[in-house]
């Protein structure tokens, strides 16, 4: 199994439109970029994309322009599922795997265009091309939204997709001991937001799982370039 990071940042991304701090000054001196935060995951010549955020065409066509069999929405924000209709005329489309309130929200937005919609439980494993998957609240108010557990063979992997510190327990001990954890770290540690983590909650997150490695994703332009264990836009796991 493989998973690649097709971006790292927040809803707006970095470098954000008009601003020029640090962060966003040296991402234009340099061209490096977070795009939204969405995964790719390859299993055997099948590739299932984790949100299909508003940067979908340029992160496929930066990642070898694979053909997606399959999308997984985490919830019904701007930035996790917007993106979707860049299939439009690209590739057939994706069957879509959302927990029930998520697909409502979101294939309501999408009802303009022809795909299998699959509504999975909270808590409910589901087999996509050998890979498991779990959907898992986390706490991210309002919205209802969900991170995954995803396994293949003994490989366990956690995403807490978009999430403040307080995770159902069901939660937590679903994650716990994971081979790698992408965990929301909005802010540096010294922030604080009600919906998100920032960057000293999610290292503490990872240690009290016992992540036997982890990332920082959805990352915001005020997160500093170098801090340890940050991901980056285009990084790949093999497992
Ligand atoms: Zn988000
Ligand atoms: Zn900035
Ligand atoms: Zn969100």
């Amino acid at each position: 199994m493989k998973i690649v990071l097709l971006g790292t940042g927040d809803a707006v991304g970095t470098p954000r439109v008009g601003c020029s701090c640090p962060q966003c000054s040296h991402a234009r001196q340099t061209g490096r970029e977070r795009l939204r935060t969405s995964l790719l995951v390859s299993e055997c010549g099948h590739n299932i994309l984790v949100d299909t955020g508003p940067d979908l065409r340029r992160q496929l066509l930066e990642n070898g322009s694979p053909r997606i069999d399959a999308v997984l929405w985490t919830h019904g924000h701007y930035d996790h599922f917007m993106g979707f209709g860049e299939f439009y005329r690209v590739q057939k489309m994706p069957t879509v795997f959302a927990p029930p309130p998520v697909m409502d929200y979101c294939g309501k937005i999408f009802s303009f265009l022809d795909f299998p919609p699959v509504r999975v439980g909270e808590y409910e494993p589901f087999v996509i091309h050998g890979i498991e998957w779990t959907f898992l609240p986390v706490c991210h108010p309002p919205a209802y939204t969900c991170g995954l557990l995803i396994s293949a063979g003994d490989v366990r992997i956690g995403y807490t997709s978009d999430t403040n510190r307080n995770i159902p327990d069901r939660t937590r001990e679903a994650l716990t001991g994971v081979d790698l954890l992408l965990v929301d770290a909005l802010l540096p540690g010294r922030l604080h937001v009600p919906k998100h983590m920032n960057y000293e909650e999610a290292c503490e997150l990872a240690e009290d799982l016992h992540a036997a490695d982890f990332r920082c994703v959805h990352l915001s332009h005020l997160v500093p370039w170098d801090l340890p264990r940050l991901g980056r836009d285009g990084e790949e796991f093999v497992f």
